[in-house]
């Protein structure tokens, strides 16, 4: 064929980096792979390399110059489709016969003005994209001339898996289900690997590959659109090519194994890959992290996978896909195959190797309600899980089931579309880039819960998170379960409606965050973070949960008066809560702690031991008072916080005083936060209250709580 009728593509998967940690762009590996080893190959088709960072359109495409573009294939998810779209039309402006396909979970195919909307985009390609993407070349170098191709339809009638506009120009066609592979012997890591190694040399310390190992899921989550893959045959990968592909990661230097499998322990041969991974971290030194979603109903191997990867150090903590505790709301999300008992003895055997674990939570379920929101907690901290709870908005996928006309219908969905930006807790002040960052389709009002409510779950989950999760008053609530039997339920819907909301100083604060979520609903350009008022230098706003946490820092002394004296009204048999308000109040790391000289206190209870006992109790089982101490005093050594095998020292003391709230706030704020990182823990009893002179002495780690 002459150099005049090959055809240029070019594919684009701009991906959002993890941590500051690039993506190697594997949608273009797997597609010119296919093409060259299952498709006719040859030189007839030119692959341009790939557009895989976030930028500015004109400026990613500029890096083409006058190189004609004859296809784009779009790899679009929620949050590169608006930078898709304006690569598309640039591409359209600039190559008018270009062929522009989209795929990926993010273009909305069943929605009949698709193409109207997007006149730009000229198919949408489902599922899998290897074969159809084949096909469609195919059509294209037969076809020869370039000109008027987006208009050519009739020539892509007969390829399996496409959306195309129907004659009218409005109304869409599909041209039947697509043809997916069920071989999958060849890695696009290993096929194009001198590309591959060549990037990797050019890019920064650490890069992220993105890696497979099956395809399909059993389940069908409602929310979930796993490349259209939910509710599917497993469909494996060839196990020599995965085990050299591994061999590949070690050598090339991969740090971070992003595994997009839906369910990793859903086989037993996933032990044994892990085993490969573990065994090139040894000998290479790399991968030196592996990320994955657990499988749901296999508690032996999920235990067993979570502890060879933190034992081999690959992995910090467990993530809990549990989305939510309640059996009938996760019904009606699909997910009541998906076994809680079988969750609970993960989260047991994993307590008991004293294993982080990070929860992960829905809030906005259709068939959930702000009661059985807050009970979501309680039952959590029933479990024995008092560390992070990570909750994500609903993002409604369009083409996950849940985006389903008669779904919608049943539960009365209604949606807005806001900028959901994680970033671990901190979003830098300034303004948001409407191409670069994504807004997401939040369910924030359905039959079973209105705006209004959606607004006070935000503000229920922002207590909770400061209250319990950052250990401000965990010891309390767990005491009072242990000794009084006062169910967590009781004890936060008490501690949260009965107190937070209506005495001062937290009814300000929570007015404000129910105010901040009120605002996120009106306000299209709202984020989901706040300022802090007493730093106005500080360059940052923070999320609902860490804001509650700095507010009760700054006014430490007023809350935990105001707190005592709730409290003590509140539960009068528990003759010596007071005694534990103190105490939690002294646990609290806060700016004021100098590491240098350590802290002590007076209580006259043996907390730390109760609280020993406590942890060796996944289960609350009732316990006696603490045995009485009068005088003890406590001395606190602590020069670091450790948790998620990390450890960080606590030292903010230079500066001016908004210097060291900053500085605090980046250590023990941000981040995981868990009674560890948030409380003290290294903690003895003194004879006397005078700190001993002899710098080398050691403290005991009296363990505390979870
Ligand atoms: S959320 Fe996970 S388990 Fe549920 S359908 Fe999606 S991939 Fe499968």
């Amino acid at each position: 064929m002459s150099s005049a009728c090959r055809k240029n593509v070019l594919i684009s998967e701009p991906q959002l980096m993890e941590m500051g940690i690039p993506y190697l762009p594997v949608m273009w590996g797997i597609l010119k792979t296919s093409w060259e080893r299952l498709g006719p190959g040859g030189d007839d088709v030119i692959w341009l390399p790939p557009i895989h960072r976030m930028g500015d359109a004109a400026s990613l495409l500029s890096a083409y110059g006058d190189t004609p573009i004859h296809v784009l294939g779009l790899s679009c998810y929620t949050w590169n489709w608006r930078l898709q779209l304006q690569i598309a039309q640039q591409v359209r402006a600039r190559h008018p016969d270009c062929l522009i396909i989209a795929g990926g979970p993010e273009p909305d195919y069943k929605d009949p003005a698709f193409f109207a909307q997007y006149p730009y985009i000229d198919m949408i390609a489902v599922k899998d994209g290897e074969i159809t993407f084949n096909r469609i070349l195919e059509r294209v170098l037969a076809r020869g001339d370039a000109r008027g191709l987006p208009e050519d339809r009739p020539l892509f009638l007969d390829v399996p898996g496409l959306y195309l506009p129907g004659p009218d120009g409005s109304a869409h066609l599909c041209t039947g289900p697509a043809e997916v592979p069920s071989v999958f012997e060849h890695s696009p890591y290993l096929a194009q690997s001198a590309y591959y190694e060549e990037l990797r040399r050019t890019l920064s310390s650490n890069v992220i590959a993105v890696w497979e190992t099956n395809r399909g899921c059993p389940y069908r989550c409602s929310f979930c659109d796993w490349g259209s893959a939910t509710m599917s045959k497993l469909r494996l990968f060839d196990m020599a090519r995965l085990e050299a592909e591994i061999e590949w990661f070690g050598r090339t230097k991969i740090g971070f194994i992003m595994l997009a499998d839906a369910n990793f322990g859903i086989l037993p041969r996933d032990l044994t890959l892990l085993d490969r991974v573990v065994a090139a971290n040894e000998k290479f030194g790399y991968p030196t992290y592996f990320s994955y979603n657990t499988a749901k109903n296999n508690p032996e191997r999920t235990v067993a996978i979570a502890k060879k990867l933190i034992g081999s150090g690959l992995s910090s903590a467990h993530v809990l896909s549990i989305q939510h505790t309640n059996e009938d709301v996760l019904a009606a999300t699909e997910r009541a195959n998906i076994s809680i008992t079988k969750q609970i003895k993960v989260v047991r055997e994993l307590m008991a190797d004293d294993i982080p674990i990070y929860v992960q939570l829905i809030m906005g379920i259709p068939g959930d309600t702000y009661e059985t929101w807050k009970s979501c907690f309680t039952d959590l901290m029933e479990w024995g899980i008092h560390g992070h709870y990570w909750v994500f908005p609903y993002n409604l996928l369009p083409n996950a089931p849940a985006a389903e006309a008669q779904y919608r219908e049943r539960w009365k969905i209604r949606t807005l579309e806001r900028y959901v930006l994680l970033n671990h807790g901190l979003r830098m002040l300034g303004p948001i880039d409407p191409v670069l960052e994504a807004k997401s389709r939040l369910i924030v009002e359905t039959s079973t819960f209105s705006r209004a409510d959606w607004v006070k779950m935000s503000a229920y989950a922002a207590c909770i998170k400061a209250l319990h999760n950052c250990a401000v008053t965990q010891s309390i609530a767990v005491y009072m379960r242990f000794t009084h039997d006062v169910p967590y339920a009781r004890f936060y819907e008490d501690l949260i409606e009965g107190f937070f909301a209506g005495a001062e100083p937290s009814r300000d604060w929570y007015q404000a965050v129910l105010a901040h979520h009120q605002r996120y609903l009106d306000e299209e350009d709202a984020i989901d973070f706040m300022a802090i008022p007493q730093l106005p230098d500080f360059p940052y706003r923070i999320d609902p949960g860490r804001w509650i946490f700095v507010q009760i820092g700054f006014a430490i002394d007023a809350f935990f008066e105001a707190l005592r004296e709730h409290l003590v009204r509140r539960y009068p048999a528990a003759v010596i809560l007071e005694s534990l308000v103190a105490y939690q109040k002294n646990l609290i790391v806060l700016p004021s702690y100098d590491r240098q000289r350590g802290k002590v206190f007076v209580t006259d209870h043996d907390w730390p031991a109760y609280f020993a006992e406590t942890q060796q109790l996944l289960v609350p089982a009732l316990l006696p008072e603490p045995a009485p101490t009068p005088g003890a005093v406590i001395a606190v050594g602590d020069q670091t916080w450790s948790d998620e095998r990390m450890t960080r020292p606590l030292d903010w003391t230079a500066g001016s005083e908004d210097e060291r709230w900053a500085r605090w706030i980046h250590a023990t704020v941000t981040g995981r936060n868990s009674n560890r990182k948030n409380n003290f823990q290294e903690l003895r009893r003194l004879s006397s209250g005078v700190i001993p002179s002899d710098p080398s002495a050691k403290p005991r780690r009296l363990p505390i709580t979870r």
